[in-house]
């Protein structure tokens, strides 16, 4: 039996949270580091220098030897730089430890090697890190000893942001600004910060770690590139919501406690709907701790499953003819006072202020639809979205009936006068209560619902930030509170205002408004009649970061710079080819020096099995005969498509940087890496297992 845990004494342990730092820090030092966080300020040095002392004394007491400025580049990942808290040593050959409030608030990383897209040349590479002070510093523990950690935002010499979180704290600013002015038009004058809240649900899959050594794929590109299906899938749905088996619940145990003391607040587990497949959920938080804590989740769930003798797959699609992994985001505004904007109440026809939010973020979304889509593409992406098993890859917004309905009433009439009720269950069971229901049902397959009192985004990647995705969000949705305000500000009668506008903005954006099933081939057509994008792949969607009307709302609301805009669109382009050429070489490998070299062992077995039994004096050897014939054709196609494979990719890396390779690489690289998997997946099916060179799909998702 595992010892009890103690979860209220753990949570937090290691973090340099605001109850530390109350009991810790002069009374002076914390009012002036909690007034600069709650009014956007910068911190002076001796302030800075306070805290760093406290931060200092009390990493050390959890034995910490190092701290690191913990940032996010444009790699998706974190990364971290480690310096030990030691001093030279004195003439004794002694050494203190220290940290000065300089060292707490500025890094400079050789920053020469994270991608900056033309940012930033690699002779001028300085690159700081400064302290972001809203997201708490915490003690990380792993093999390294324990490390303390503070977050920090990454820019260049000149101040360009090259890191997801800085352009994610300053559309927090914007999105406080707009929000502000439009509560205020509703009388709020006590409210006096709108933060976004996010909520991300994160799916994994865990496979047996000696099996995943067995595999160049998945060591090389985190996903599998052959792999005949088993003869199970995931067609019985027994194993999303299932129970969880002991080995897997052991490792569950401990990313929890790990997380709770880093002050993660994971909530919510469960199996997911392919084998092998799992999820878990924090309680929501602000947007950029929920950004910092989606990081640490990722880092904790691969560390931990090592500790458990498996490896932690976050590839969006790790195995074909399953599910892949995604991240819903969850997204509402809240502000100080514990308001949610996006709460509707029980009677949404008559919240106003919730009717001009709502038009709002509808306008929003349909607006900038191609860029909401961008903000999710990663290479691995885009086998979830607009690929063959997966959803097409159409923003459209899932409102629910209840809503459906006050948006219906609205655009004919201009007024709502009533909202659909809850309904009750009843169970039929007389020792069962009979339960209320919500007023609307939910529908899984909309990549943008709403769902109770927040939006959920279910486009983002498994593996991706969800940096850019609340980046996007919080921006244009400042650009259409901004937009609301200004005409209302200035208008003669506000009722009469708000409700023109809740209108208008209702009856022009309805098209993205959609509640049926978002999978079906139906919806594609429809959706191409209401003139919604379709934008089927990563390479297909970067040019939206450039659109003219998303550089000038970047711009206006001091989110990103043209010049940041360019830089992560040629990062998107590098970061696509470098993905697809690793994936090819890997084919390439795995095909010429494993499974080639295995199917012509089974075909010299074959052929040897033939001459034995002729020899024994059976004629008939037609189901070996057979074998072998199927066998060598299969090869063949094989080795034909491993030439044209070679080919395809050593023009792709002749060919210019950017969207010329990128797209090579997506139209006829990838068609070239399936033209290979078909025929070795077919081998599988024939080749003597004992003599296949890796593990199956089976042996993977079924034998964790
Ligand atoms: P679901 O109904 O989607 O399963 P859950 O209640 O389990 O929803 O929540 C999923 C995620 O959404 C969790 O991380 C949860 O904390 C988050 N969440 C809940 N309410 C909000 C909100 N108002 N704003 C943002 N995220 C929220
Ligand atoms: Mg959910």
């Amino acid at each position: 039996m595992q010892e009890n845990v103690n979860v209220a004494e753990i949570f937090g342990e290691n973090v340099f949270n605001d109850a530390i730092m109350q009991e810790r820090l002069p009374k002076k030092v914390y009012r002036r580091l909690k007034d600069a966080i709650a009014n956007d300020e910068e911190l002076d040095l001796d302030t800075a220098d306070m805290i760093a002392h406290e931060m200092k004394v009390w990493a050390i007491e959890k034995g910490a030897t190092h701290f690191t400025h913990w940032f996010q580049p444009l790699t998706g990942v974190t990364a971290e730089k480690h310096d030990a808290f030691i001093t030279a040593p004195d003439e004794r050959g002694k050494v203190l430890m220290s940290f000065s409030g300089k060292e707490l608030i500025k890094g400079e990383p050789d920053a020469s090697s994270f991608p900056s897209g033309g940012l930033r040349a690699t002779f001028e590479a300085r690159g700081y890190t400064a302290w972001d002070f809203t997201s708490p510093a915490f003690v990380r523990q792993d093999a390294a000893g324990a490390t303390l950690c503070i977050p920090t935002a990454f820019c260049s010499y000149t101040g360009e942001a090259l890191d997801q979180k800085t352009p994610l704290l300053r559309s927090m600013e914007a999105i406080n600004m707009q929000s502000l002015r439009l509560i205020r038009l509703f009388g709020n004058t006590t409210s006096k910060k709108v933060t976004p809240s996010v909520g991300p649900e994160q799916e994994y899959f865990l496979v047996d770690a000696k099996k995943f050594l067995q595999r160049k794929d998945l060591i090389y590109t985190g996903r599998t590139l052959f792999g005949a299906m088993p003869p199970k899938g995931q067609e019985m749905d027994d194993h999303y919501f299932g129970t969880i088996r002991q080995r897997i619940a052991g490792f569950m145990r401990d990313v929890n406690i790990e997380l709770w003391k880093m002050g993660v607040s994971a909530k919510t587990q469960h199996n997911e709907v392919a084998p092998a497949q799992h999820e878990l959920a924090p309680i929501y938080t602000e947007a950029n701790i929920a950004v910092d804590h989606n990081q640490i989740i990722m880092k904790t769930l691969k560390r931990v499953a090592c500790q458990h003798g498996m490896k932690c797959l976050l590839h969006e699609k790790p195995f074909a003819g399953v599910n892949g992994s995604g991240k819903h985001n969850n997204w509402s505004l809240t502000t100080d006072d514990g308001i949610n904007l996006l709460d509707p109440g029980i009677t949404p026809h008559e919240n106003i202020q919730f009717l001009l939010v709502l038009s709002c973020i509808i306008s929003a979304v349909d607006k900038h639809a191609g860029l909401l889509r961008e903000s999710a593409a990663d290479p691995g992406n885009d086998f979830r979205l607009g690929a063959n098993e997966a959803p097409p890859a159409i923003i459209s917004i899932f409102l629910g009936e209840q809503l459906e309905d006050v948006v219906e009433q609205l655009i004919s009439t201009g007024n709502a006068t009533r909202s659909k009720k809850c309904g009750t269950l009843h169970t039929g069971v007389r020792t069962l209560p009979d339960l209320s229901t919500d007023a609307t049902d939910r529908n899984r397959t909309s990549p943008f619902a709403f769902t109770g009192n927040k939006f959920e985004f279910r486009m983002v990647g498994s593996r991706d930030s969800i940096g850019m995705p609340n980046t996007v969000l919080n921006t244009i949705v400042a650009e259409a509170f901004c937009d609301a305000c200004d005409r209302l500000e200035n208008s003669k009668n506000l009722v009469d205002a708000v409700h023109d506008l809740i209108k208008e903005n209702l009856s022009e954006h309805q098209r993205v408004i959609f509640n049926g099933n978002g999978y079906s081939r139906e919806w594609v057509d429809e959706a191409e009649r209401r003139g919604l994008a379709n934008i089927r792949s990563m390479v297909d969607s970067i040019p939206e970061l450039l659109k003219e009307d998303t550089v000038t709302m970047f711009e206006k609301f001091h989110v990103f710079t043209k010049a940041e805009l360019n830089s992560r669109a040629e990062v998107q382009y590098e970061n696509y080819s470098k993905t697809i050429n690793i994936e090819a070489k890997t084919m390439i490998d795995i095909a010429s020096k494993q499974i080639i070299p295995a199917v012509i062992k089974y075909e010299k077995s074959l052929s040897e099995t033939i001459i034995a039994i002729k020899n024994a004096g059976v004629c008939e050897v037609s189901v070996e005969s057979e074998l072998l014939c199927k066998t060598s054709l299969l090869l063949t196609e094989a080795n034909r498509a491993l030439k044209n494979l070679k080919e395809t990719e050593t023009k792709a890396c002749s060919l210019p940087e950017g969207a010329p390779r990128a797209r090579y690489y997506h139209d006829v690289v990838m068609e070239a890496m399936n033209t290979l998997r078909s025929p070795i997946d077919r081998l599988e099916m024939i080749v003597d297992k004992e003599m296949w060179p890796m593990p199956s799909y089976g042996d993977l998702m079924f034998e964790v």
